[in-house]
Order: C-alpha cells, then sequence, then structure tokens
C-alpha cells in the first residue's frame, strides 16, 4: 500500500503540515478499505477543506472575481471522471469521483452543476482566496494492496483567469493519467504542462519512474513552475518539481 500526496508546485514548505494530514487521512482510509479511490479523494478533501490551498474553499479567483474549479478522479481499472468550471461546490473532487461510474466522462460548467446538484451535492457560494500566485493544485496518488492505482486531483486553476478557462487539472493526458500500469499528477502553470500533455509523456518515458518524472519537469522552461506526482505498479513511487512544492509519502 502507498499514497503520495502534493499541495501544488506554487506552495512552499510553509503549508507541509496541510500536506501531511492529508497523507495521513489517505492512509488511514486505505488502511481501514484497500480503496485506492477512497484513499486519494479522502487526501484530496483534506486540502480542499485547508484555506491555504488552492482548491475547494481556498481557491483563487477568477478575473470577474468568482470561483470556478476543475478536479479529476481515475483508476487503473480503466475509469475516468473529470469536471470543469464548477461553480459553488465545496469538494469538487467528490462530484469527479461520481462521474467514475456513468457513461460520460467530463461535465463542464452548468452541466456540471446540474450532474452535482441531481447527486445530491449542495450548492453553497465559495469565497475563495485572492492569495497565492497560482500552481497550488492539490492531489493524490494511492495504490492498494494488490497493486490497483487511483489518482485525485482538484484545483481553482490560476489566479486572474478568465471565467471559462480550463487548465490541464480535468484533461486527460495532460494534468492526470492511470493505468493499469501507472498512476499520474501534474500540477503547475495549466496553459504549459496542457501544451506538453504532459502526465501521458511522462508516462511513455516511465520505465525508471524518477528519471521519467525529472525529465518531465524540465518540458517546460525553469521559470515555470511545475510538479508531478507517480506510483507505478510494481511499487516505485516518486514526486518532484521545479519549485518547493510539498509532498508526503506513505508507504509499507
Ligand atoms: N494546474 C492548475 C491549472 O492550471 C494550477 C495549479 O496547479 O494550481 O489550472
Amino acid at each position: 500500500m502507498k499514497i503520495i500526496c502534493h499541495g501544488g508546485a506554487g506552495h512552499t514548505p510553509k503549508v507541509q503540515d496541510g500536506v501531511d494530514k492529508a497523507a495521513e487521512e489517505g492512509w488511514k482510509i486505505l488502511k481501514e478499505t484497500d480503496n485506492p479511490t477512497l484513499a486519494a479523494t479522502a487526501a484530496t478533501i483534506i486540502m480542499e477543506d485547508d484555506f491555504r490551498f488552492n482548491a475547494g474553499t481556498g481557491s483563487c479567483l477568477r478575473d470577474d472575481g468568482r470561483v470556478q474549479n476543475d478536479a479529476a478522479v481515475a483508476t487503473s481499472d480503466g475509469r475516468m471522471g473529470a469536471i470543469t468550471n464548477l461553480q459553488d461546490f465545496k469538494n469538487p473532487v467528490l462530484v469527479a469521483r461520481e462521474l467514475l461510474d456513468e457513461f460520460v466522462t467530463m461535465l463542464a460548467g452548468e452541466g456540471a452543476i446540474e450532474f452535482a446538484l441531481k447527486k445530491g451535492f449542495k450548492q453553497t457560494k465559495v469565497k475563495g482566496s485572492e492569495k497565492g500566485w497560482t500552481g497550488d493544485t492539490v492531489g493524490a496518488v494511492a495504490q492498494s494492496s494488490d497493486g490497483k492505482i487511483a489518482v485525485a486531483s482538484s484545483t481553482g486553476g490560476v489566479r486572474g483567469r478568465p471565467v471559462g478557462r480550463v487548465g490541464d487539472t480535468p484533461l486527460w493526458g495532460s494534468g492526470f493519467y492511470c493505468d493499469e500500469s501507472i498512476g499520474i499528477l501534474a500540477t503547475g502553470v495549466g496553459e504549459a504542462i496542457t501544451e506538453q500533455l504532459m502526465c501521458y509523456r511522462v508516462y511513455q518515458h516511465s520505465k525508471n519512474l524518477e528519471k521519467a518524472l525529472e525529465w518531465g519537469v524540465k518540458l517546460l522552461p525553469k521559470d515555470t513552475g511545475v510538479g508531478i506526482i507517480a506510483i507505478r505498479n510494481d511499487g516505485q513511487i516518486y514526486g518532484t518539481s521545479n519549485t518547493s512544492m510539498p509532498l508526503k509519502i506513505i508507504e509499507d
């Protein structure tokens, strides 16, 4: 069993305690259930509920002052769910998780809101935060005792970007990737990560996980913040960034 959590490429060790808490909660759920999807989302929720992170309650603001969230969940048995431009839900990652068992894999804006309401989530004003530069997306990758993997990611996006802007976080292959061999998440400047199809390309190089992630980070210029975390099904686990991204690994 393993879990790795990150607090965003734009964050610093100042929020390490929040990432530690998320990993500990995810680990607790993993031990109880041996379910990597529940564990990765439980860890992500802890950070969505922590105002210091750019996700859920502490999300950064769009250029008109509103909060719009992106989130994604994917599993090594071939399921995925992603939402983008979801407005006024406390835990967007839970809405994305609901899509795992639907035919539709991704919902945006109004459709995402309707889906969330139909699934019983409460729409409630998310105030967001004026602080933070951008890259403080949160996420977790977890692996069960029999090697199943899940990834979960959530973000308020990038401060000051226009309403309707879609970053990498909800985009399959860019901000997240998961199959029976690997689970990968990215954080950082979404436009640059998307242009590089970051997570999928890291997967293609992932025979040596550490080298692949270091290679992935170098796809972007040094001054463009990016971080990547991953678990391979043979148990390799690694995270890196070109910033001081806080991360936490727990494994047995
Ligand atoms: N990747 C996110 C986005 O561009 C930002 C972040 O990592 O905080 O939407």
